[in-house]
């Protein structure tokens, strides 16, 4: 085994992390960190980032229907910073159909009539058009893979190393001194470090639980995301809803105009293995909605969960069983990884405390509630 130092532990060298996982959140906060002068290694089992979540992701852009109040802040701030990335994420607005709630003071919406949803989405079909529709003008979506890639490129730049196909075994903990990790074993060789950021997404229960934390992810119905071929521009807002009730479908026209089309919620279970008939049920709904996609043809689809903690919300920071582990893990990771990675940089580079995640840490017990998303 190689033993490759990321650096020196005294005081006047910068302060080595070791970033597990190179999935959105970990390469944000990778990136974050080596621009304030950390040391940082990423170490990523895929050949490539995105080949966890990241890549599966519909990558919407939203606060909408977040709970509590401060989550949706969290959300709301972290969508602000999207707009830093023009290449990467598009704020064209979501309109929601069958959305006959109030309007919420906290998160900005307007309901539309059905003359304005005709001048905004002639291609709506009469049944989606029968049903209340509110307009949430402030969403986008991004491209998370694409995303994610220029992350893990901005950290190389700031000088983080990236080992790619490269997986975290175990964490070396020093012999007679605290709880604190001193190096990552990966399968090709150790790396000393003063601290690590465990971001493997669904597979943090796992590598949590060599550190001594129990962590439990919630057990949410796979979504169904069918990518179709390049269709002639049809929408212009992302689409949110169904025509039946308890039914729910995403769907968005990317700018090379193939759709993605997620199945999220509805009748029966969402199961994890997938086939050419489950790209014509998702499509046969969504062109409910959306009449021309009756005509899409599917490029391919994908299954997913979102890595969502127990209780439904972020967990961010340290734990009592491992002084120098943080850890990072947060459904709608895809609207939060901007922000989260600039607040965590600031706990670890700079040793701030940051406000925004005192509700997040992994002291409070999230192994157990049923927080809704
Ligand atoms: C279908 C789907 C739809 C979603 N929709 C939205 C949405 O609309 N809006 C939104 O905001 N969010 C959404 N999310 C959630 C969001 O995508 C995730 O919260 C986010 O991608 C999580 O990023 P991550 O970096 O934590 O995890 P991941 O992207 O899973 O990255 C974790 C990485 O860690 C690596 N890894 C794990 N263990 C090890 C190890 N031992 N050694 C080395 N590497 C390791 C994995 O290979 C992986 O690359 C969705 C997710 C899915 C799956």
């Amino acid at each position: 085994m190689q033993t490759i130092a990321a650096g020196q532990a005294h005081q006047s060298s910068p302060l080595r992390v070791a970033v597990v996982g190179a999935g959105l959140l970990g390469s944000s906060a990778a990136w974050q960190l080596a621009k304030r002068g950390c040391e940082v290694v990423v170490i990523e089992a895929a050949k490539r980032p995105a080949e966890g979540a990241s890549g599966k992701s519909w990558a919407w852009l939203n606060a909408n229907r977040k709970t509590p109040s401060h989550y949706k802040e969290l959300n709301s701030r972290s969508m602000q910073l999207w707009h830093q990335f023009p290449d990467l994420a598009e704020f064209p607005g979501t309109i929601s159909v069958g959305d006959a709630r109030d309007e919420d003071p906290a998160y900005k919406s307007s309901n539309l009539s059905s003359a304005d949803v005709s001048s905004l989405e002639p291609e709506l079909s009469a049944d989606a058009r029968a049903q209340p529709m509110r307009l949430y003008s402030q969403e986008g979506f991004a491209y998370p893979a694409e995303a994610n890639a220029h992350f893990l490129h901005q950290a190389e730049r700031q000088g983080a190393s990236v080992r790619l196909s490269e997986v975290a075994m175990d964490f070396h903990k020093a012999a007679g001194t605290s709880d604190a990790i001193s190096a990552v074993m990966t399968d090709k060789g150790t790396y000393e470090t003063d601290l690590v950021v465990l971001a493997c997404g669904e597979r943090t229960p796992e590598m949590a639980a060599k550190l001594g934390v129990p962590f439990r992810l919630a057990d949410k119905p796979s979504d169904h995301v069918v990518h179709t071929k390049p269709m002639p521009r049809t929408l212009h807002h992302i689409v949110i809803g169904g025509v039946e009730p308890g039914e729910e479908l995403f769907i968005v026209q990317r700018r090379n105009g193939a759709f993605l089309i997620a199945y999220y919620k509805g009748e029966g279970a969402h199961p994890k293995v997938v086939n050419e008939e489950t790209g014509r049920q998702v499509l046969h709904r969504a062109a409910r909605l959306v009449p021309a996609l009756a005509h899409a043809e599917v490029d391919h689809i994908v299954v997913g969960d979102a890595p969502t903690p127990f209780d439904g919300l972020p967990v961010t920071g340290f734990h009592p069983a491992c002084s120098n582990a943080y850890i990072l893990c947060s459904h709608s990771g895809a609207t939060l990884a901007p922000l989260l990675g600039q607040l965590v940089a600031q706990e670890i580079a700079d040793k701030q405390p940051a406000d925004l995640l005192q509700h997040y840490r992994p002291t409070r017990n999230f192994n157990v509630g049923s927080h809704v998303l």
